[in-house]
């Protein structure tokens, strides 16, 4: 099969490394993300953000703006007032995206992502088969994919984001039950896979992670430290950052809730017992009972959403008495941990907000903490976007951390 062109139709051959660690980046790296969270700024601002020189934030402007992931804004309209004018730098998001993929239980979504965390483009296929025909079909359409929507946008690497049990550093998928996977060296299987010959780097991460670096970055988390990010679907994982470092562990282990108990649950798990989280509250679980019940037409979660959008009673109920057994781990972490922000990513309260009312109710009940759950949990920030979103966060999470890598690994050939 003959490769695509090159989608490098313009800016400079960049790639995001996958090597920066934490809280690397140095001043460039604080200026950069001052800007995304509170920018457009002035130099000026941005010297009292980063706490560096105004000579610094200078020679740091000037340094991210000759790789393009900075730009100044055209001075205001008007007449010329007296005194030099001081221009705002902003995220330049026209040179540069990041390619995503998601990988779930119902679909595998595609993404290319701006730097400012916004979808630019999405497709989505259907998810068949055991890992090696999953990643197979990966390889044989993402390079169509970035070809079409690059739009002259340089790609900074390749993020992969899926649930359950993912270590990041070895990029190895090391359990994710619902899809049966095991030990599964993902990062090796798609190097290369955005075709065009070029060979981005491929930063693995699992989705609540990946999440929660795009909410400390683009929505809820931005200003904060201490974050939770729950992710509730056909997986429950949860991430957790402290001081705005991730909890990881050895192989990334940490935030796995999956199977927590929880008080009333009968759904039996994949590891054999009965009443852990995440069969309790699994997507496709319900929706099978939602079907065998004659409330809709297929075992499809959708389904079950659109009927109750209509306003169904039973549907609604349903969802209401997932949203509890949500609660109660949300109850737990509050406690547990004490964040000053927990986010939620469901799909019910991402399509019918309202419903985000009987968590904060059943929070209120079952935190010992008793801090205002209204307050403290909040639903992602990304709406409809957030799977999009997730697959190119573990890329921008990259840049941002550590932007002057990207000067130092070039893509090939040339
Ligand atoms: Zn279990």
């Amino acid at each position: 099969m003959p490769l695509p062109p090159s989608p490098r139709l313009s800016g400079p051959p960049l790639v995001a490394s996958p090597v920066a660690g934490e809280g690397e980046g140095g001043g460039a790296g604080a200026v950069l993300r001052a800007v995304v969270r509170y920018g457009p700024l002035g130099r000026t601002a941005l010297a009292g953000r980063t706490g560096l020189s105004p000579a610094a934030v200078s020679r740091h402007t000037a340094a991210l703006a000759g790789l393009g992931l900075l730009r100044e804004l055209p001075p205001p309209a008007g007449p010329p007032r007296a005194g030099r004018p001081q221009l705002l730098v902003d995220i330049d998001t026209t040179r540069h995206v990041a390619l995503g993929v998601h990988i779930g239980v119902p679909w595998v979504t595609f993404a290319l992502v701006d730097l400012r965390g916004r979808v630019v483009a999405e497709r989505r296929h259907v998810r068949q088969g055991d890992a090696p025909e999953v990643l197979a079909g990966i390889r044989r359409r993402l390079p169509g994919f970035l070809a079409a929507h690059a739009r002259g946008r340089s790609p900074l690497g390749l993020g992969v984001v899926t649930g359950g049990w993912v270590d990041a550093e070895s990029g190895t998928v090391v359990e994710h039950a619902p899809l049966g996977w095991r030990d599964v060296p993902v990062r090796r299987a798609l190097s290369g896979a955005a075709g065009g010959g070029v060979r981005l780097p491929v930063h693995l991460e699992g989705h609540a992670r990946a999440l929660a670096r795009a909410e400390l970055l683009f929505g809820a988390g931005r200003g904060h430290s201490e974050i939770v990010h729950l992710f509730v679907g056909n997986v429950v994982d949860a991430a957790i950052t402290a001081g705005g470092t991730m909890l990881r562990g050895p192989r990334s282990g940490a935030g796995d809730v999956a199977h927590l108990p929880v008080p009333g649950g009968v759904a039996r798990c994949s590891c054999g017992r009965h009443g852990c989280f995440q069969a309790a509250v699994s997507e496709r679980v319900l929706a099978r009972q939602a079907h065998a019940d004659g409330l809709i037409a297929a075992p499809d979660f959708t389904l079950l959403l659109d009927r109750a959008e209509t306003g169904d009673a039973t549907a609604l109920r349903l969802l209401r008495e997932r949203l509890r057994a949500v609660a109660h781990g949300v109850a737990l972490l509050l406690d547990v941990i004490n964040p000053s922000v927990l986010v939620l990513t469901e799909a019910a309260v991402i399509r019918l907000p309202e419903l985000l009312a009987d968590v904060h109710r059943e929070v209120a009940v079952r935190s010992h903490l008793a801090r205002d759950a209204a307050q403290v949990v909040v639903p992602t920030s990304f709406g409809r976007d957030v799977l999009g979103v997730a697959a190119g966060a573990a890329v921008l999470d990259a840049v941002y951390r550590g932007p002057m890598a990207l000067r130092t690994v070039r893509r090939g050939p040339r």
